[in-house]
């Protein structure tokens, strides 16, 4: 990629220095603004629960320092002499992607996130060598090719976790077909910051939904707020037994090891189980519900950058955006402590650039 090399500008942001679950102030370098650039003032950056997998080193691949963020939304600021899309003052967002090769057929195809070179935001390995920190941090330098616009009805804290929660999901729901599918019936697993995205895409798009959750205090919620047509503990065999082979799809965005054998019980013959989440320890995959039921398991990484935009528009056109809770940059650490013991609803928000009354 055509960037500087020159690490010259000094951004304050919060890092994790250690495996403690906690971010600390912290002043590093980012790149010049290359001729193919677009700086960003970080306006919000949400929560991912995969920041706190890092933070924590949960996967044994965390560089610390560790700037984590891949939620992004802000305002453009300067543009590269390369740069033909983007003006300063336009409201921007940054996703999962720093960089990738441009030049492979998945980049080709606008599936960068498939690239084998691909470079995430944070703790990736950009191609100078110097490793990539994200959002959780006041200033941003972006290839303009991993930039995308944040549509002018949706505010940029309630549109920040689009950015990844919302991509992560829409892009399976899409390739799966479930988009065009109404009337198809969707169980999401897991009501989290990916898991309420998902129920909202898949009522906009005219599907019945199923939440199956551990937390029968988010019912009510999902029901009435979310639009969900069902909410099963999954903790409740009889619950679960009653659903069996009612569903045409699940999304399993659940961050903790479990197994899958109940989940694809509740799939119809024939149907698809998407496994977006990512804890440390493998899933338990028991082979009779897959063979008795010729049911598919697969998994779904992000989305690449038409796509993103795509589904920024579509959030744009049907006013989707995420339930927050906005947290002030003092308040990270007791936000990462909540998201450790699933108690958020159903995404922090750091308010980056102070412009809100975070309640955090
Ligand atoms: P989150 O907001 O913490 O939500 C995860 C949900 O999983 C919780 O709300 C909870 O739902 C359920 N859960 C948590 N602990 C559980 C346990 N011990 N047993 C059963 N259920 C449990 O997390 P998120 O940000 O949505 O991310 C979810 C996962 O997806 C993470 O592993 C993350 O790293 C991964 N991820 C993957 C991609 C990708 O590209 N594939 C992108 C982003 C995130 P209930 O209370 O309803 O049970
Ligand atoms: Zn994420």
């Amino acid at each position: 990629m055509e960037v500087t090399p020159n690490h010259t500008q000094t951004v304050a942001g919060w890092a994790a220095m250690n495996e403690s679950g906690k971010v600390e102030p912290f002043v590093f370098k980012r790149r010049e603004n290359g001729v193919d650039d677009v700086t960003i003032k970080v306006q919000y950056c949400g929560m991912c629960h995969t920041d706190l997998h890092f933070i924590q080193n949960d996967w044994g691949i965390t560089m610390y320092p560790l700037v984590p963020g891949h939620e992004i939304t802000g305002v453009v600021t300067k543009v590269g002499s390369n740069v033909s899309g983007f003006r300063v003052g336009d409201r921007v967002g940054v996703g999962c992607i720093a960089a990738s090769c441009l030049y492979c057929d998945h980049c080709r195809r606008s599936e960068e996130n498939y690239c084998d070179k691909v470079t995430l935001t944070y703790n990736g390995v950009f191609w100078d060598g110097s490793v990539t920190y994200g959002g959780y941090s006041r200033m941003l330098v972006a290839h303009k090719r991993f930039l995308v616009r944040v549509p002018d009805t949706l505010p940029l804290d309630a549109a920040a976790p689009l950015l990844c929660a919302g991509i992560t999901v829409y892009s399976p729901m899409k390739h799966h077909g479930m988009l065009r599918s109404p009337g198809g019936s969707l169980g999401v697993v897991g009501l989290g910051g990916l898991g309420h995205v998902a129920v909202k895409f898949a009522k906009a798009f005219g599907l019945r939904v199923t939440v199956i959750s551990t937390s029968p205090a988010k019912e009510k919620e999902a029901k009435e707020r979310l639009g969900a047509d069902h909410f099963v503990v999954s903790t409740d065999q009889k619950q679960m037994q009653a659903m069996e082979r009612s569903l045409d799809y699940v999304i399993d965005t659940v961050s903790a090891k479990h197994s899958l054998g109940p989940i694809l019980e509740l799939l119809k013959v024939n149907g698809k189980l998407v496994l977006v989440a990512a804890p440390d320890q493998p899933v338990e995959l028991p082979s009779f519900p897959l063979i008795f039921g010729k049911r598919t398991v697969s998994g779904s990484m992000t989305g690449g950058m038409k796509e993103t935009q795509e589904m920024l528009d579509l959030c744009g056109k049907h006013n989707i955006t995420c339930d927050i809770e906005l947290v002030s940059t003092d308040g990270i650490n007791e936000a990462l402590a909540r998201l450790a013991r699933n108690d958020v609803r159903y995404r922090f928000v750091i308010d980056i650039a102070g412009d809100s009354n975070s309640k955090l």
